[in-house]
């Protein structure tokens, strides 16, 4: 029989991964191939990379190509914001939301401006780069504005006299603010995003579900730290009944008569609480380790 035949399903196939070339997702976007275990080749100032772990090839674009590019099916996935991919309207299914690139689209208008509610902007001039979600906005609240599309630097435009008001992506807040504006509304909370063509072969679905589990992994990972401390036996049952665990806490006999050793694994966000309790009861010598990879 020929190898051919043999060959599993997808054998020589690659996944063609579409991510922004340079910008704020471009470093979150290989650090979290990376935490998946995907290495890639020679990064800069190209076009198209391959993993050499993962049977996975790369495409760098700009992230406002990333949307249509999957739909066509040039690339099979990509990694895009949700303010972009919610703009652009393009066939493309959301998979998983990756967690970084977190920002929010919202209204800003000048500090000194008595702005009450949406219907402020009405008849005012809005500059922004987002026409699509805005316009969606204004019909919501049933608000006729003028909305002046600009490609970059939307904060300046009313201090320009170009615009009344913005409708920009804000983190911080901190670049409305140097612009004598304030943020009064948002309009989308956004994330980076995992997107897929709508009509994967089979054997490109089975590699996306491969990637798709070291992703969740890594990110159950970053939610959890690894706890060990020690604890006196007499006060061992309170101690444990704090820590859930992901089954239950693995306790150890410490060289110390009457001292256990007690592992386990908490949430990141139930960890301030916690440590201040294990303390209350008695525990010591607490180790708080980040966790690589969760596989439940
Ligand atoms: P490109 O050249 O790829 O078109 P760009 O200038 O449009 O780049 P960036 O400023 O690098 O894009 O932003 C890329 C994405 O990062 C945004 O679409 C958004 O999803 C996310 N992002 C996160 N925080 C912010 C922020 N404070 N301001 C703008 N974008 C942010
Ligand atoms: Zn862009």
């Amino acid at each position: 029989m020929s190898n051919q035949l043999n060959a599993p399903l997808g054998v020589g196939e690659k996944l063609k991964l579409a991510i922004q070339k340079s910008g704020r997702l471009s470093e979150d976007s290989i650090k979290l191939l990376k935490d998946c275990g995907i290495d890639l080749r020679n990064v800069k100032d190209r076009l198209k990379t391959e993993a050499d772990n993962f049977p996975l090839e790369i495409f760098f674009l700009r992230d406002d190509d990333i949307p249509q590019y999957v739909e066509d099916a040039v690339a099979d996935i990509g990694f895009v914001g949700e303010n972009v991919l919610y703009e652009k309207n393009k066939k493309a299914e959301v998979v998983e939301q990756l967690g970084f690139g977190k920002c929010r689209l919202s209204i800003g208008v000048k500090r000194s401006d008595d702005y009450t509610d949406a219907s402020f902007l009405n008849g005012k001039k809005i500059a922004t780069s987002y026409p699509v979600l805005l316009q969606k906005f204004l019909n919501e609240n049933n608000v006729t504005a003028e909305i002046h599309e600009i490609s970059g630097s939307v904060e300046i435009a009313p201090g320009i006299g170009l615009a009344d008001a913005v409708c920009d992506l804000v983190s911080s807040g901190s670049t409305l603010f140097m612009n004598g504006l304030k943020e009064t509304e948002t309009i989308l909370q956004s994330q980076a995003v995992l997107i897929e063509n709508k009509n994967l072969s089979e054997a490109k679905q089975q590699l996306l579900n491969k990637l798709l589990f070291r992703i969740q992994s890594v990110k159950k990972a970053k939610k959890n730290k690894y706890v060990l401390l020690n604890a006196p036996n007499d006060r061992l049952e309170q101690i444990i009944s704090l820590l859930p665990g992901m089954k239950s806490p693995t306790v150890l006999p410490l060289a110390t008569e009457g001292w256990s050793s007690v592992h386990s694994v908490i949430s990141e966000s139930d960890f301030w609480d916690i440590i201040e309790q294990l303390k209350a009861n008695g525990a010591q010598g607490i180790l708080v380790v980040p966790i690589e990879k969760m596989i439940l």
